[in-house]
């Protein structure tokens, strides 16, 4: 029997077994390990749909850890106190965690480990989150960087260091602390009757990621480059929902690109460079935390924005009755599944910023609540690049076209039947769902007749050209 008092994991976005640095380094400290997910107000300010995808994640995180004959003690309340608390508790002599990068999570950390330390405790983080820490990537000036194509020269040949492999065993306490009960929690309460609906198209856990990466090394990234755009294609990933949880670390996934491109897989590489993006978005918002909040560029303050929700534009955008087709489709996709593709979240951000000229704040706000891949780095970075007001932006005079958008990624027409039953004899499942999600107080019926645009393409695109015109930039 080790003599070793027991080390705390602090388990937060990092809900695996494999590839998890302080797991890993608890394990091999000796004595019991003790993993504790903290509800505290990083918890409470997740949206539906990710707060919902939490629970189901931690679901099956804890049966994980139970198959390893450990357990995840659940406490709520600040982490400040919940953390010492429970060292004092269990006699923890150590504190172990994977380290975050928002700013809510940084200076919690940074507190939490002074305190512990002051303690005598051996408080300790360690990377994962990401492949290339934030502070660890410098331009030749010293600074960090602003644009992504020189960011990717600087990090591509880098050596990210392959997985770690998963504990054969975690040593559990004599006695495990209490922990409350994951059902009481009802992390999933806000998503009321489209949490049935979401369930459906979701997948949590580990072995979930894996298996999903395996097959798109498999099947899909020999034609990522070519497909990865197409909106009526299963042509991506979708690590997304996994990375954002930590079911799965974006080394893993690093690797996996890098064995691919060693088969001479065509897409490996582009998929490596997206994974960067990733990457890129937790530079930017380690450095530049203001992003999160605020127009990247000072100068887009002054731009005339409109930001109430209550505005009609806004609430038909919300619920995906814009009249434009290829936005609505993809909003509903979102709204059913909690995903939404890549070129249709450029799409509808365009449409949202530029044709209605709505802040970027509110699609951002809604995208928080809507998605199971929500992250806060690249949602803020994926906002700010369509609006234009971000650091390496899409130029602001670029306004995306629905309706050629639409005719270049979805040729057939198949994403919109698939997301839209207006108009349809034998509306697909899928159509159908949107309406059993939506909350009954839209009032919205597959037999209602489709709207008009509320905004044209072509009208729409006038304006924000005009108004950029007006702007001195
Ligand atoms: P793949 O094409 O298979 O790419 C592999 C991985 O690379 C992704 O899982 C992701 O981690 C990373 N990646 C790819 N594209 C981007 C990108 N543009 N920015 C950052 N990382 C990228 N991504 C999120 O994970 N969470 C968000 O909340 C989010 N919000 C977005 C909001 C807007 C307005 C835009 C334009 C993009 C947003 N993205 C967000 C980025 C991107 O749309 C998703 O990462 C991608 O669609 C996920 O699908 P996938 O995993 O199949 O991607």
């Amino acid at each position: 029997m080790s003599e070793q008092s027991p080390t705390l994991v602090w388990i937060r976005r990092d809900l695996r077994l494999s590839d998890h640095a302080a797991l890993c380094a608890a394990v091999e400290r000796g004595g019991p390990v003790i993993p504790v997910f903290v509800r505290d107000s990083t918890v409470e300010a997740l949206g539906a749909a990710p707060k919902w995808r939490l629970e189901q994640g931690l679901a099956v995180y804890m049966s994980a850890l139970e198959e390893k004959g450990s357990r995840l003690i659940l406490r709520a309340g600040p982490a400040r106190e919940v953390i010492p608390a429970l060292v004092r508790e269990t006699g923890a002599g150590a504190v172990y965690w994977q380290r975050a990068y928002d700013p809510a999570s940084v200076e919690r950390d940074a507190d939490i480990k002074s305190a512990l330390k002051e303690d005598g405790i051996d408080a300790r983080s360690f990377a994962g989150h990401v492949m290339f820490e934030p502070w660890t990537v410098e331009t030749k000036q010293g600074g960090y960087y602003k644009v992504y194509s020189p960011f990717w020269r600087a990090v591509k040949e880098r050596e990210v260091p392959a997985p770690l492999p998963e504990p054969s065993h975690l040593p559990a306490p004599a006695d495990w602390p209490e922990s409350e009960a994951l059902k009481d929690w009802q992390l999933g309460a806000a998503m009321n009757r489209g949490a049935e609906v979401l369930a459906k198209h979701v997948k949590p856990g580990e072995a979930a990621a894996q298996a999903r990466l395996g097959a798109f090394i498999r099947d899909g990234v020999g034609e990522y480059g070519e497909m990865r755009d197409r909106l009526d294609v299963d042509g991506t990933s979708r690590m997304s929902e996994y990375l954002s949880l930590g079911e799965i670390s974006p080394a893993r996934c690093w690797h996996a690109g890098l064995r691919a491109q060693a088969d001479g897989k065509a897409g490996a590489g582009k998929f490596l460079a997206e994974l960067a993006w990733r990457e890129f978005a937790y530079h930017l918002m380690w450095h530049t935390p203001h992003m999160l909040e605020d127009n990247w560029r000072e100068e887009w303050k002054a731009f005339p924005w409109k930001e109430d929700r209550r505005l009609k534009e806004v609430r038909a955008w919300e619920q995906a009755r814009t009249g434009m087709e290829v936005v609505d489709a993809a909003l509903r996709e979102m709204y059913v599944t909690g995903y939404m593709h890549n070129r249709a979240r450029m799409i509808v951000a365009s449409y949202l910023t530029k044709h209605m000229m709505v802040h970027w704040r509110i699609g951002m706000a809604w995208f928080d609540d809507c998605l199971v891949d929500w992250d806060p780095a690249s949602n803020a970075m994926g906002w700010q690049w369509v609006a234009g007001c971000g650091p390496d932006a899409a130029p602001y005079f670029r306004v995306f076209n629905p309706e050629t958008q639409a005719e270049k990624f979805d040729p057939k027409g198949a994403y919109r039947r698939r997301w839209i039953a207006e108009g349809q004899s034998q509306p697909p499942q899928d159509a159908l769902d949107y309406f059993e999600a939506v909350p009954r107080s839209w009032d919205l019926s597959p037999k209602d007749g489709y709207p008009k645009p509320v905004v044209s393409a072509a009208e729409g695109r006038q304006a924000a050209l005009t108004a950029y015109e007006e702007r001195d930039f």
